[in-house]
């Protein structure tokens, strides 16, 4: 046994892990920091879904195709995957990460990343990894960048570069929570900056969040980067709203 799981062990001992959604020391899944009964109650995503945003269909007997609404608009992305809904587990979970700094949610991300996924994409094919920026006076507020969090894992996972500051936030927004429909699509309207197009020039990039709602953040984030000369975008978040 080396020295770090002997010192992980120790840890464990004093400070016996509870899992981050219930709080609960029964039937903790191994690597993983979540109870059996939260895991299991992930909604993770599975075909059939809409080709393009990865929204779930209802009829499971459906084949992926192009939703309602992705007929109807103008995306600058060319698919955009989610691993769950954002609802029950992964939404606290989520939520917890991102507004109370409960960091130890990273595992368990990684092991959703690691045994959950049933999305299409292969994130290896991608040169560059994105991170849907926060405006500098948002990070203060907050402390870190969800979405650099979540990129980060999926460079040491996949060894794909992560390139953070390709993209600027540079007009800082209201929330897009406290907004509906239109009204996301206005406040982020030309709210980013490539500051660095050489670098995302001709190059197949993966932008990275944590929660797609209407996708208006990420939209405007790909029309930035394909301004600068981008040759495909493609979206993905841990969890999205359906
Ligand atoms: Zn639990
Ligand atoms: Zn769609």
């Amino acid at each position: 046994m080396s020295l770090s799981e002997i010192l992980s062990q120790a840890v464990d001992f004093l400070f016996p892990p509870v899992c981050l959604v219930c709080g609960s020391r029964e039937t903790l899944t191994r690597n993983c920091l979540m109870c059996e009964q939260c895991l299991a109650s992930v909604a993770i995503i599975t075909h059939p879904y809409c080709t393009h945003c990865g929204r779930p269909f209802v009829t499971e007997t459906e084949r992926d195709h192009l939703c309602g609404e992705c007929l109807e608009r103008r995306s600058y992305m060319t698919a955009i995957r989610a691993l769950g809904k954002y609802e029950g587990a992964l939404e606290t979970l989520i939520h917890g990460f991102k507004y109370r700094q409960q960091f130890a949610a990273k595992t368990v991300f990684g092991f959703l990343l690691d045994n959950c996924r049933s999305d299409d994409l292969d994130f290896c094919r991608y040169d560059l990894l994105v991170p849907v920026p926060l405006h500098k006076k948002r990070l203060r507020e907050r402390g870190f960048n969800q979405a650099v969090v979540l990129a980060d894992l999926l460079r040491k996972k996949y060894k794909v570069p992560l390139a953070r500051a390709v993209l600027q936030r540079t007009v800082y927004t209201p929330p897009q929570v406290q907004l509906r429909g239109d009204a996301r699509k206005k406040n982020v309207r030309r709210a980013f900056k490539a500051s660095d197009p050489a670098a995302v020039r001709n190059k197949t990039i993966l932008l990275v969040d944590d929660v797609y709602t209407t996708g208006a953040t990420m939209n405007e984030c790909a029309r930035t980067l394909k301004q600068a000369g981008a040759s495909r975008i493609d979206g993905f978040v841990m969890a999205r709203a359906v």
